[in-house]
């Protein structure tokens, strides 16, 4: 077992739940803290130091909702929503409010593993305040100062919104982005709500990208929330 450095409240009233987060986060080597409520949630933050939150949107006492508004007024802590299959509108709701991800219940050890381990190395990232001139994903490339695309080492010719809406994936790889922030990003405020120009352009971004349009590898869709880059 390896030791690391991170320590990250649990926020779950499912007891079993519950003890499976923290036993697989403890097998990974990292410390955690645990709250049943919002209340105990809001506690903890403040008094101790925590690296990382997981966040169920369910809790007896207040909505998960209302911690991420309130850790947002003066943290930037990651936080990982966990929420139930069939709630697409309140995930979008929680990354919009200020939340970094979200796991779907049920879900695995690997899963969760693969979201902490994302949410760290943006954390990382953001501490350094160092930008990366070229990232890679498979045998995508973008270096962002040429602003240029290249698949196997071939161009790729994107319209400028292509390439705006790559690179905005590319700067948060692994990721989700919901259709509302890329829709802000790249279209500005005012253009918040014409989720088909956005699902024009992923369409002609895809047809470039991808192998098999139809089947993503690279760009996938969070049906009911927004993309992700896909983080090798
Ligand atoms: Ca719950």
């Amino acid at each position: 077992m390896s030791t690391r450095n991170e320590i990250i409240l649990v926020v779950e009233d499912n007891v079993q739940i519950r003890n499976f987060i923290t036993y697989v986060l403890k097998e990974e080597g990292f410390s955690t803290l645990t709250s049943s409520t919002a209340q105990g949630a809001l506690t903890a933050i403040v008094t101790q130091h925590i690296d990382l939150i997981l966040l169920d949107l369910g809790l007896p006492d207040f909505d998960g909702m209302e911690v991420i508004r309130k850790v947002r007024e003066w943290s930037d802590i990651p936080i990982i929503v966990v929420s139930a299959r069939d709630q697409d509108k309140e995930k979008a709701d929680a990354l919009d409010t200020g939340a970094d991800d979200y796991l779907t219940k049920p879900f695995s050890a690997t899963e969760l593993m693969a979201r902490i381990r994302v949410a760290i190395r943006h954390l990382s990232k953001i501490g350094m305040n160092k930008s990366q001139p070229v990232l890679k994903v498979g045998e995508l490339s973008i270096d962002f100062d040429k602003r240029q695309v290249t698949k196997n080492g071939e161009p790729i010719h994107l319209t400028p919104m292509e390439y705006n809406l790559l690179s905005l994936l590319f700067k948060n790889m692994g990721k989700v982005l919901t259709t509302q922030y890329i829709l802000r990003e790249i279209y500005g405020v005012g253009y918040g709500t014409d989720t088909q120009a956005l699902r024009a352009l992923m369409a002609g971004l895809r047809r470039k990208i991808e192998t098999v349009p139809a089947k993503p590898h690279y760009i996938m869709t969070e049906i009911g929330v927004g993309y992700r880059l896909i983080d090798e």
